[in-house]
């Protein structure tokens, strides 16, 4: 690069686990990446696949985030692109604005693409729907309270009572947490649920089906207890259930802009 100019930098979303599910754009950053900082083992296998011989590639698992956000600016000294690489999608639960700021106030252009995030590939992973007419047509993505505080007004039960479909990022080892906030919002003990550890990783993925009442059990018999999505919804096991309430949008007796009803 010319001297004076600087690079920038990307914040790509790796996606889950498989290489083949970060996106196109995000692939073709990585290839033309002078330097990646990549976040721990999840997504090593997508910078090391695709940047370039040369590339200085970097783990972050052992730095701060002072030390990241320094090492992603003295690079941009030295290259036009530097990749960021993320687990999924890099907007949610990434640190994303807290890099983003120091980048900003040192007048270092900065953008984001997005990715796969695991709870996407979770649900794939299973071949179940996040939404289903009638039942529920609302997702919600959480956590349940660690080390990080849930600001007033989040904490699980309350979300629970809604009865849409939850996606609990970050709480496998919490499980007991998660439990007994779908108990204090009135779910009842045969409710499904799901637990998908490495979802989209070959051949590491679980799929963990269960109940309310025996979920933790069957995390405990399969050794299950780190890097998972816990999900709790009324749509799971959908594709066994006698009835179904059909989607609108394919439904022969319903017209909309691109089709006619036919009966
Ligand atoms: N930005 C990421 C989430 C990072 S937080 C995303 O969009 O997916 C890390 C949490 O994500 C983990 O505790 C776990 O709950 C979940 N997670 C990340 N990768 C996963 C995977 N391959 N399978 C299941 N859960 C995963």
């Amino acid at each position: 690069m010319t001297s004076g100019t600087t690079g920038k930098v990307w914040f790509v979303g790796a996606g889950p686990g498989d290489p083949e599910l970060i996106t196109v754009k995000g692939q073709k950053l990585l290839a033309q990446a002078g330097a990646v900082l990549f976040a721990g083992s999840l997504v090593d296998r997508a910078a090391t696949l695709y940047a370039p011989p040369g590339c200085v590639i970097r783990d972050s698992k052992d730095m701060t985030l002072e030390e990241m956000t320094a090492w992603l600016i003295e690079q941009t000294r030295a290259h036009a692109t530097v990749v960021r690489l993320q687990t999924g999608d890099p907007g949610l639960y990434g640190a994303l604005i807290e890099m983003a700021r120091p980048l900003s106030a040192e007048g270092i252009e900065w953008s984001v693409v997005p990715g796969v995030s695991s709870a996407m590939a979770s649900m794939a992973a299973a071949g179940e729907s996040m939404t289903l007419p009638e039942v529920t047509q609302s997702v919600i993505f959480t956590r349940v309270e660690g080390r990080t505080p849930m600001p007033e007004g989040e904490d699980l039960a309350s979300l629970a009572a809604h009865r849409t479909t939850l996606c609990i990022f970050l709480s496998i080892t919490l499980m007991y947490k998660v439990e007994a906030a779908l108990r204090a919002a009135g779910w009842p003990e045969d409710a499904p649920m799901l637990v998908v550890h490495k979802a989209s990783w070959p051949g590491e993925e679980k799929i963990l089906r269960g109940t309310l009442g025996d979920i933790k059990q069957r995390c405990r018999e399969a050794g299950v207890a780190s890097q998972a999505m816990i999900v709790a919804s009324p749509t799971l096991g959908a594709l066994h259930w006698e009835t179904l309430v059909r989607s609108k949008l394919y439904d022969p007796t319903f017209t909309h802009r691109f089709r006619k009803a036919s009966a």
